[in-house]
């Protein structure tokens, strides 16, 4: 298990999601992160920690992280021991695009050896981070960022819910799921994915269960 959350609106998203991760922790605590598209800078702000989500709190008390669309991820590891680089979120190369993952990615050594294969140097040993690496792979021959996840989730085998951001789409955030549950919330003017409703049910009521197999791309 795991938990994830996502958020797309007006409001500064990281107490957002960290707030909402602390609705979620119950999920898993063997580290704790988030990724914010940057207002000021065309770059995603990860910051992550192992450990408990207080860990990643300290981490960031001295820092304003500006951005008003983000994921974050409690994790229960799977593959690879829990650690800072394990943690989620992960990213392709150039750090462009963010991905949170809760599941299990079955074909992940094959995907992985084809990466590799191709140039991409691997981080963390996470079976998450080829889904980073395999939509930037498909994002440079599609050009688009949709597509590139739906080239991603025809190759992937096992369980899986998703937020995916990325820098040249700083509007929207993509949700996808398989096997693992993923419910959307929609707010006025914002709106959230998480594993689970506690972490939106201050901002709405309005919940969309994503069936299994479904994608959606939420807007702010
Ligand atoms: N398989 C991923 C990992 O180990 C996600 C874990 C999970 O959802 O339990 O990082």
């Amino acid at each position: 298990m795991c938990g994830i959350v996502g958020y797309v609106g007006s409001k500064q998203a990281t107490p957002v999601l960290i707030n909402g991760l602390k609705k979620l922790e119950y999920r898993g605590y063997d580290s704790a992160g988030v990724a914010v598209l940057s207002e000021d800078s065309d770059e995603i702000l990860v910051r992550k920690s192992k450990g408990a989500i207080k860990f990643l709190e300290e981490k960031i008390a001295d820092e304003v992280i500006k951005g008003s669309v983000g994921i974050g991820h409690t994790r229960w590891a799977t593959h690879g021991e829990p650690s800072d680089l394990n943690s989620h979120p992960h990213t392709n190369v150039s750090g462009t695009i963010a991905v949170v993952h809760n599941g299990i990615i079955e074909n992940y050594a094959k995907l992985k050896a084809y990466l590799q294969d191709q140039g991409v140097v691997f981080k963390s040993q996470t079976d998450t981070e080829v889904i980073a690496h395999l939509i930037n792979y498909f994002y440079e021959k599609t050009g688009e960022i949709f597509k590139a996840v739906l080239e991603t989730l025809h190759r992937l085998e096992g369980s899986y819910a998703l937020g995916v951001i990325c820098t040249k789409y700083p509007d929207r955030l993509i949700a996808a799921r398989k096997e693992s549950p993923l419910i959307v919330g929609l707010g006025n003017g914002e709106n959230f994915i998480a594993s689970d409703v506690p972490p939106f049910l201050e901002y709405t009521r309005d919940v969309y269960y994503l069936e299994q197999n479904e994608l959606a791309v939420l807007y702010n």
